[in-house]
């Protein structure tokens, strides 16, 4: 929903101030449109679903994996697709993961989205319609921008979503931006007011790797992005994720599993492990033994690091695999949407 051309309407409607929060706290709660608002006169709630529509977003598509996850496409007014997906996990945390851009222009070597054609940022309606329309399948407790897209690169959209999360019941602790390390991004929210969680996606111990599999080493190197991660570390004294995608003889030895530990502090920074999920690329998935290595070796060095569980794999909604397939019109068809 446009909460600014919300207030705006309601202003012209000369509407008492009220209204605005009325209809934001039964959007929050997972209303599925202004005619469940029953505190709202009924001339009123005709009026708006004529004039605001209840989402930005319209749903071309649902996908819901054996595993608890469900993955919704959608599609903004203008026809670009976006991905969102929630989590649902065996201690009852219910997780999103939404997207900030419709496809992405940093061209990741091993992701998916990287390959598709980059669309446009997201405004911060489309993004917080992403975690209105899973709000509307369950109640939520957290959220990270893994979903499409890099949120640095769109951040002051994706800082004004944050702040109306903890309306949705999520809040800023519970919140995290995940970055390739656009160091211009990062110390922007290292400026503000939001306090919400940072996570790193290193990949690589060292500049040549790391250039190679993500092209945007080439711009900021890790020297530079560490040095970003840690002033964020300094002001906020919160632990950063480093996140790692183990690809099979590429990343995943000791060796530089001793380079990652090296390069970091185990007090400032927590690693998860993430095992590569399959997009048509180039490289193999890590083995169950390289990976307990690699981790093993972090945790003789003193780091808290872990392997992330897989979710969503077989609807294509796990990291690294939003695409958007079925926005491509031939798919659609085959869909049937
Ligand atoms: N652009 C931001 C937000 C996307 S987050 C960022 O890169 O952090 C998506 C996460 O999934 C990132 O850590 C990304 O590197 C990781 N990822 C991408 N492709 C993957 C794949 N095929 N398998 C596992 N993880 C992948």
């Amino acid at each position: 929903m446009d909460l600014s051309l919300l207030r705006s309407t309601l202003e012209e409607l000369g509407q008492p101030r009220f209204r605005f929060d009325q209809i934001w706290k039964w959007t929050a709660g997972g209303a599925a449109g202004y005619h469940e608002m029953s505190n709202l006169p009924a001339a009123l709630r005709d009026e708006l679903t004529a004039r605001v529509p209840f989402s930005t977003l319209s749903e071309l598509r649902r996908a819901s994996s054996s595993d608890g996850t469900d993955k919704l496409l959608l599609q903004t007014a203008d026809g670009r697709p976006i991905e969102t997906v929630l989590m649902r996990y065996k201690d009852g945390r219910r997780s999103i993961c939404v997207s900030s851009q419709s496809g992405c222009p940093l061209t990741c070597t091993f992701c998916a989205t990287g390959q598709m054609k980059f669309g446009r940022n997201l405004t911060a309606w489309e993004i917080l319609d992403q975690a209105l329309a899973l709000r509307r399948l369950d109640a939520l407790d957290h959220c990270v921008f893994m979903g499409m897209g890099e949120p640095m690169m769109n951040l002051d959209n994706v800082l004004e979503v944050c702040r109306r999360l903890p309306d949705l019941g999520i809040t800023n602790r519970r919140t995290g931006i995940s970055t390739v390390g656009w160091v211009p991004g990062i110390d922007k929210l290292t400026e503000s007011d939001v306090p919400v969680r940072l996570a790193w996606s290193l990949h690589a111990p060292e500049d040549a790797l790391r250039s190679e599999i993500m092209p945007v080493n080439e711009r900021y190197s890790l020297d530079e992005v560490k040095a970003a991660c840690d002033r964020f570390y300094e002001r906020r004294r919160k632990m950063i994720f480093v996140e790692y995608v183990m690809l099979g003889g590429v990343n995943d030895s000791v060796a530089q599993a001793k380079q990652l530990a090296d390069l970091l502090e185990p007090w400032r920074y927590k690693i998860n492990l993430i095992p590569y999920n399959p997009t048509d690329s180039m490289y193999d998935s890590s083995s169950q033994g390289a990976m307990e290595a690699f981790r093993q070796t972090l945790e003789d060095e003193g780091y808290n690091a872990t392997i992330r569980l897989i979710r969503g794999r077989d609807i294509d909604a796990a990291c690294g695999q939003l695409a958007a397939k079925a926005a491509n019109p031939k798919l659609k068809q085959r869909v049937g949407v």
